[in-house]
């Protein structure tokens, strides 16, 4: 690892969660150790006490039973047996003067306490004291008490061997505590390399996708954790984006395509009448040529702009009561010359009003669009039926059934496309555009657009949308 790494390493988050995993197993054994090293000392402290009241206790005894003598002989005997270096004692009278002690020379700093004296006579049963003298290496436990009503004892203990016990604990700590920090920090790395792998893998899957390829996914595993719904709504993202750019890629090479056809033919035109045409009539037919294609290029962009700002939310929906019935019987009234120009039998028999809560123009031009291709799409002789029902309350359905060509299934998914047209070479086709705008209408009212065919023998398109805020008395289907 170049020092660049580890640099790097530094701003990493597996580096500050194995920082932190690290600090929070360092504090909470620290915690543990200085809990144990209190208690130890605590416990080892009454231990001393406990064993120097013990003796005490007996050297009154001893006095009480067989002298003063007796207990300075035993007191030296018990100090040369433990070690003169380890434990003393004095005997004091209530003036404060020593008037027997053990070997004492290795004792001369530490001195009989003329306050602790004072505290006796006041009262007090006994004293403790821990001393500790700086040219002393190990602290000195005291405990001053009668062994008599006219003797105090001061009997001193080294507190050498706990001295020792707390310095291999201390040791014991640092090396414990060195250990568990590296420890924990392996852990800790391991534990955030771990838990930070599938992030990992969304990195470089987006790495990849900035590459180029858009079609590679994060990979998800049967855990369903929080790394897994990550990764699943990372890719339901890239599907819902490769969609759009598909979408998108091929919106413009229709667009490219359907615009490249009349532009085509008016240039085509005009050069034709720049180079033959002699006569004013034959410029006036090729302008009037000219105003056709233009027409329908505008109507192509009016729609595609139509289709766009209904999808985006941008137009905004001005919705009002409508009566579908009247509406459709204006539209049959429309369409009526054109059906019948084609032998086509337009039937429109709803009989109760309905109330549709909507926009009025776009549920017209929706309308329009369904019927214009239902006439367009239907053979002479054929039948078309239009019309509209309340189902449950809840919604108002329309439909429009034609007895024409049909659609076959594998066209059936896509017939709401952009630009898609079952078959282009059909003379009645038109951009492609009219059921994108009838659904975007449907969609911008919160209703559904579906469609069942059977080829060569026609379809039903039927619209669905909720009727909230209308007010129905009654409906009825005719
Ligand atoms: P177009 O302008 O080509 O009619 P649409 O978006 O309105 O575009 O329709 C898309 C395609 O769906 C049409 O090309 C046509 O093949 C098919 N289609 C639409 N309506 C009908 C219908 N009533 N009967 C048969 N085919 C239909």
């Amino acid at each position: 690892m170049s020092l660049r790494d580890l640099i790097e390493f530094r701003h990493t988050l597996v580096f500050r969660l194995t920082m932190w995993y690290t600090a929070i197993f360092a504090i909470s054994t620290s915690v543990v150790f200085i809990f144990f090293y209190f208690l130890l000392t605590a416990i080892i402290k009454d231990k001393i006490d406990q064993d120097l009241h013990g003796k005490v206790n007996r050297f009154s005894r001893v006095f009480s039973n067989q002298g003063v003598n007796t207990v300075i002989r035993n007191a030296i005997i018990e100090t040369q047996a433990a070690g003169e270096e380890k434990i003393f004692f004095r005997l004091i009278d209530l003036s404060g003067q020593v008037f027997s002690s053990s070997n004492i020379s290795y004792w001369e700093d530490i001195k009989v306490d003329e306050n602790v004296i004072y505290n006796l006579l006041r009262g007090s049963d006994y004293v403790f004291q821990t001393i500790s003298a700086t040219n002393r290496k190990h602290k000195v436990r005291v405990l001053y008490s009668y062994i008599d009503p006219g003797i105090v004892m001061q009997l001193g203990h080294s507190m050498e061997n706990s001295t020792r016990i707390f310095e291999v604990f201390r040791k014991t700590f640092f090396v414990t505590m060195s250990a568990i920090i590296i420890f924990a920090a392996l852990i800790g790395s391991f534990l955030a390399k771990r838990a930070l792998s599938g992030v990992w893998k969304v990195t470089r899957t987006a790495q990849h996708i900035s590459e180029g390829s858009i079609d590679e996914r994060v990979p998800v595993t049967e855990r369903g954790d929080e790394l897994d719904q990550l990764a699943t709504t990372f890719n339901q993202m890239l599907d819902r984006i490769q969609k759009l750019i598909i979408t998108t890629k091929e919106m413009s090479d229709n667009i490219a395509h359907d615009l490249r056809s009349p532009v085509t033919r008016i240039r085509g035109e005009a050069e034709i009448a720049i180079t033959t045409s002699t006569s004013i009539d034959e410029y006036q037919n090729m302008a009037s040529g000219t105003v056709e294609e233009c027409d329908r290029l505008l109507d192509m962009i009016n729609t595609m702009l139509m289709i766009s700002k209904t999808e985006s939310g941008v137009q905004e929906i001005n919705k009002s009561n409508i009566d579908i019935v009247k509406t459709l019987k204006s539209a049959c009234d429309l369409f009526q010359p054109m059906a019948k120009n084609k032998g086509l039998k337009l039937i429109c028999n709803n009989s109760d009003n309905i109330m549709l809560n909507g926009d009025t123009r776009k549920i017209q031009r929706m309308i329009a669009n369904l019927l214009d291709n239902a006439i367009k799409y239907s053979t002479s002789e054929g039948n078309i039926y239009l019309s509209a029902f309340l189902d449950n309350e809840k919604s108002v359905v329309i439909s429009v059934k034609d007895t024409g060509i049909g659609i076959e299934d594998k066209d059936i998914p896509h017939i709401f496309n952009r630009f898609y047209r079952c078959d282009p070479s059909r003379p009645q086709g038109g951009a492609g555009l009219g059921l994108s705008l009838a659904k975007a209408i449907v969609e911008a009212h919160d209703g559904k657009i579906t469609v069942k065919s059977v080829k060569n023998a026609g379809s039903t398109f039927i619209v669905t949308i909720p009727n909230e805020g209308s007010s129905n008395a009654s409906a009825s289907f005719a």
